[in-house]
């Protein structure tokens, strides 16, 4: 019998609780540190899901063996299969309930959660990371290690390349700053380039308090998950879709109206929006934000930290250090963040017990998407664009190559056919 592998994950956003399930699924002992109070990061804010081709990149995940995942976050959609300009069968998740769900699907699948773990050093031997220290400074030694840490802030990229610390859901001020493995272990990242030369991209949407709205408007977004008010034409400002992480939202009609959908706060789907202006509009006469606090001013800065990986997403230079989620490139979105999650999970576990690591082929919207990534690596252009499932060059690239369907037997039928069907859960000890 082989030995049980332990794996540490640092970062308990999507993709770090996606790669405690996968490696808990192939026979791993697994901890998952996480500096803040809460799991899921960027995604206590988000809940736009199955979206374009985050469907079919769902359904894919699923039939490798990740359905768990999926199952539980059926539990927590408010809207289901509803459509806003450029997206077609959407389900928007509750971003006030998700987060104890899926607390309560990792500590039955006997994941160690630490919170208030902020990772603060490592000790290693040339390229083998061997333990990472904590603030506290207890050491926490595994054979394999994923970072998951995000590219969100911290302060200082905010204030650099943003409009300052804007009181965002990552909450650096009151949990420390998020710190990146990856780099501590001496492994070199990039940032997202924009055309202009600036670094990074400014989170794409924000938060009101839904009874700060008309209740014409909290009607509405009850009724039918989505609400499209036009703008006055002198608050139109369509220079602002360039700002924006989410290209997939960067089209005429983000900025032409003001677009709403209801994940239990309001999600309104622009980087920000100067308060007074926002309260000229008839039934927002009142409104608040709730995330971030200075939504009238701006938003968080991202990917701004990405790491040089390959397609099993091991770390260059590193032997036993894997990435997952926003930090392992471009890719943007909680589906994004759960695919590549699944992925380094596993591999995780391979990597300890030095078998095979699992490559996806391209076959699979996953697997094209991440080797995507790669190739903007290997031909040495590292953050020229960023990737998403659910829209602008990707989803297009999908659509070419029939890569999108939201037929799930002609999506078994591809992961069958690439002899994959439940790689994620067979136990590799
Ligand atoms: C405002 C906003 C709205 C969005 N809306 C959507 C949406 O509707 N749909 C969608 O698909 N995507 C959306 N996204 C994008 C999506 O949320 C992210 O791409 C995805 O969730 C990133 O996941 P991640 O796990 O890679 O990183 P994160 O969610 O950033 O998670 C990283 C985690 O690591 C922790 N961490 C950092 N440093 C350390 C450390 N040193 N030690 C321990 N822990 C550490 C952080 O606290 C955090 O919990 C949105 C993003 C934002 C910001």
């Amino acid at each position: 019998m082989a030995k049980i592998p332990r794996i540490v994950i640092v970062g308990g956003g999507w993709a770090g609780c996606a790669a405690a399930i996968s490696a808990q699924q192939a026979g791993a002992e697994v901890i998952l540190l996480e500096r803040t109070d809460m799991l899921l990061g960027a995604g206590l804010v988000g809940g736009i899901m199955l979206n374009n081709g985050r469907m079919t990149a769902a359904l894919e995940t699923s039939f490798l063996g990740g359905h768990i995942m999926f199952e539980a976050l059926e539990k927590t959609y408010r809207h289901r299969n509803i459509s806003f300009p450029g997206h077609d069968h959407a389900s928007l998740y509750d971003v006030i309930k998700v987060e104890s769900i899926i607390r309560h699907l990792l500590k039955q699948r006997d994941v160690q959660i630490y919170f208030r773990s902020r990772v603060a050093g490592v000790s290693q031997t040339k390229e083998q990371v061997e333990s990472v220290i904590l603030e506290s400074g207890e050491v926490v030694p595994a054979d394999t290690f994923i970072d998951a840490t995000g590219t969100s802030g911290p302060p200082g990229n905010c204030w650099r390349h943003g409009h300052g610390c804007v009181l965002c859901i990552q909450r650096c001020p009151a949990f420390g700053p998020r710190t990146s493995l990856v780099k501590m272990a001496g492994a070199e990242e990039y940032s997202l380039l924009k055309l202009d030369g600036s670094f990074g991209a400014m989170s794409g949407s924000c938060k009101l308090c839904p009874e700060s709205l008309s209740l014409e408007i909290q009607e509405r977004l009850k009724q039918c998950g989505v609400v499209v008010v036009p703008l006055p034409i002198d608050l139109v400002r369509p220079q602002k879709l360039k700002l924006k992480v989410c290209q997939q939202y960067a089209q005429n009609e983000f900025a032409a109206n003001i677009i709403l959908l209801d994940t239990g706060a309001v999600k309104l789907m622009t980087p920000f929006f100067p308060l007074e202006a926002l309260r000229q509009v008839p039934g927002f006469e009142l409104v608040r934000y709730s995330d971030p606090l200075a939504g009238g001013q701006g938003n968080s800065m991202r990917l701004l930290a990405m790491a040089y990986r390959d397609s099993t997403l091991k770390v260059d230079g590193l032997s036993n250090v894997l990435v997952a989620g926003e930090k392992q490139g471009p890719a943007v979105g909680h589906t994004e963040a759960i695919v590549t999650g699944f992925l380094a999970g596993h591999n995780a576990v391979c990597y300890a017990l030095g078998i095979e690591p699992l490559i996806l082929p391209k076959a699979l919207a996953s697997g094209a998407l991440i080797a995507a990534i790669g190739d903007d690596l290997e031909r040495n252009r590292p953050g020229y664009q960023s990737y998403t499932f659910s829209g602008a060059g990707f989803f297009q690239t999908m659509l070419e190559n029939n890569l999108y369907s939201t037929d799930p037997n002609q999506i078994a039928e591809r992961v069958a056919t690439s002899n994959l069907t439940g790689i994620y859960n067979q136990a590799l000890c």
